[in-house]
């Protein structure tokens, strides 16, 4: 059994596809005589324009395929196969060295991927993958190997592989793969977003799992756990079986809720929302129910690309959304940039706490310029929808006033432009930091609504690094001090006729739903193929017991009483509950 990180829900059984794409293995060495070395940087040039073809061919169907944010992930390519220096060092090396173009080519671009491989850091994991994958197609057509070829693989097929690079999902055909495990990567590596979007379980950060498997070995890949257990002896394949059987059986069930509203039996209704992060997620959204999107998180717009999402572009992936969920709203959250979500081309310093750095709110400020063009984006969509505005990483309320200030100048350019935007619209500040929930009556003067995001509220309020496997056991959503804040907060905004919802992934845990009901929450946002289930709870629910239920759940001290607590009387109202 194999213990990584669960970046994509689910659970599947099937037979191991090992992919691997090392074509280096097969490189060799050999002399180039002199008067045969123009023709040899010739082979080099020549195979340098037929990957940067092959790259926009791919580019151009995954564009039509997937949407135009998966395809910006071939920009970053492009980019680098086109790198002067590089290609410029190959050909010099090519006549120095008198050797053949794929080894000296394969000497010069190693060397970067040697330097960052096994680091940590999430950005340069991506990069490793991207730089990984290019060279391989340069190599393969030096080599005149075939493309990575994926027709051999197998229907209801495990992809098991050191990394799945994004060539290789665009040559995968989907619907033989049932899950994907991987040695490197996470939450926000390409494997992990790939596989939420297509609603299958994926579990990264495996180590040496690709060199453990064999093709056809039989695994479970359970996506909830962060497990892959390889060749299962049969108890557990039966029991794996059957709880793939009940959660069909329990979702099959699900569906008969799907359009009915988030109401308790006594009839107090609130908003059951879905979080994104890609426009074509929007199907996941509908066929399970949401009612609007409640953080549609724009920075991966911005990821994995060498350029940065110009104004159109924005403007196109809002629309879209809008226009999908109407006549549901969607909140559209401002670039949270920086900390985990990092980009390389803003120039954006290294720092020794990204998380408490230069990121979010306080980078659209300094970068003005940016913000800008994202606000006349969300301005020129919100004709199409009912568009909320929300700010990330608030932590005082002269954030909020520059913001909007902001939103101001940008109103104003357009007006004077002559270009259509939406004048009618709400705004929100994300409540994440813990001196923006001390502070939620001050902030409630300027906003019509609050989003707790408790995933930062949590490591900020529990000072517990909210990927940091090590203390991941301190990190608790049901810490009295966090239960106190997230009271806090609804209380001060309902003085001030202000709204709160949440969007961190506390509201999509079962056993919290009651509790955030009781506290008088009036939107929960999460996951999209969590909805069905949120909404089975919250249908299940007394309000007036719940109400209840929060008063007693406030009193207790400690996190124990209060877990054992909220998963006993979860189970008396839904008892199927998986
Ligand atoms: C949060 O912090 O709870 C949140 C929803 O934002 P993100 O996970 O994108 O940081
Ligand atoms: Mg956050």
């Amino acid at each position: 059994m194999y213990q990584g990180l669960g970046v994509s829900p689910g659970v599947a059984i099937g037979a191991v596809y090992v992919h691997d794409s090392k074509i280096e293995n097969e490189l060799v060495e050999y002399d180039i005589a002199d008067q045969d070395m123009p023709a040899e940087i010739e082979r080099f040039l020549a195979a340098l324009d037929q990957t940067r073809d092959q790259i926009k061919e791919i580019r151009k169907r995954v564009s039509v395929e997937r949407g135009v944010e998966y395809a910006s992930i071939f920009d970053v390519q492009l980019h680098l196969i086109e790198d002067q220096i590089t290609i410029d060092e190959v050909i010099e090396g090519i006549r120095s060295r008198k050797k053949n173009a794929e080894y000296v080519f394969y000497q010069v671009v190693s060397r970067p991927l040697r330097i960052i491989a096994g680091s940590e850091d999430e950005f340069f994991s991506e990069r490793h993958t991207d730089i990984g994958d290019i060279m391989r197609r340069m190599l393969r057509n030096l080599m005149q190997r075939k493309e990575v070829d994926f027709s051999d693989m197998p229907f209801a097929t495990v992809v098991v592989a050191h990394d799945i690079s994004p060539s290789d999902t665009a040559a995968m055909e989907k619907s033989k793969i049932l899950g994907f495990a991987t040695d490197v990567g996470g939450p926000t590596s390409h494997t992990a977003i790939m596989a939420r979007s297509m609603g299958i379980p994926a579990v990264v950060g495996l180590h040496k799992i690709s060199e453990s498997v064999e093709k056809a070995d039989q695994v479970i890949i359970d996506g909830n756990r962060g497990l892959v257990i390889v060749n299962p002896e049969e108890e557990t394949l039966n029991r794996y079986n059957n709880e793939i059987f009940r959660i069909r059986a329990y979702e099959d069930k699900l569906q008969e809720i799907r359009a009915l509203p988030a109401e308790t039996e006594d009839r107090h209704k609130i908003i059951l929302a879905a979080n994104i992060e890609f426009p074509d997620e929007l199907e996941t959204v509908l066929s399970h129910g949401a009612e609007g999107i409640g953080l549609f998180r724009t920075e991966f717009l911005y990821m994995n690309r060498a350029d940065l999402p110009d104004e159109d572009e924005q403007f196109e992936a809002y629309k879209r959304v809008l226009e999908g969920v109407t006549p549901h709203a969607v909140i559209i959250r401002t670039f949270d940039l920086g900390g985990d979500k990092f980009i390389s081309h803003l120039d954006i310093p290294f720092e020794m706490n990204p998380f408490m750095g230069w990121r979010a709110i306080r980078l659209s400020l300094e970068r003005s310029d940016l913000f800008k063009i994202q606000l006349r984006a969300i301005l020129r969509a919100g004709v199409y929808g009912k568009m909320k505005l929300m700010f990330p990483m608030v932590t005082s309320i002269d954030e909020v006033k520059s913001a909007l200030e902001i939103v101001e100048e940008a109103k104003q350019e357009l007006e004077q432009e002559g270009v259509q935007y939406s004048d009618d619209f709400e705004v929100g500040a994300m409540i994440e930091t813990p001196s923006a929930a001390m502070t939620a009556d001050i902030l409630a003067e300027e906003v019509d609504f609050f989003s707790i995001g408790t995933n930062d509220l949590i490591q900020y309020t529990l000072a517990v690094e909210r990927g940091n496997d090590k203390i991941a056991h301190l990190y608790q959503p049901c810490h009295p001090a966090v239960l106190r804040l997230v009271k806090k907060v609804i209380d001060e905004a309902h003085k001030k006729n202000v709204w709160v919802g949440m969007c961190g992934e506390m509201a999509s845990e079962s056993t919290m739903v009651l509790i955030l009901l009781g506290m008088g929450l009036d939107e929960l946002s999460v996951s999209p193929t969590m909805v069905p289930k949120i909404k089975k709870v919250i249908r299940s629910a007394s309000y007036k017991k719940a109400i209840e239920f929060t008063s007693e759940i406030l009193q207790l001290t400690e996190y124990d009483d209060i877990k054992r607590r909220a998963t006993e009387v979860l189970a008396k109202i839904v008892p199927s509950e998986e």
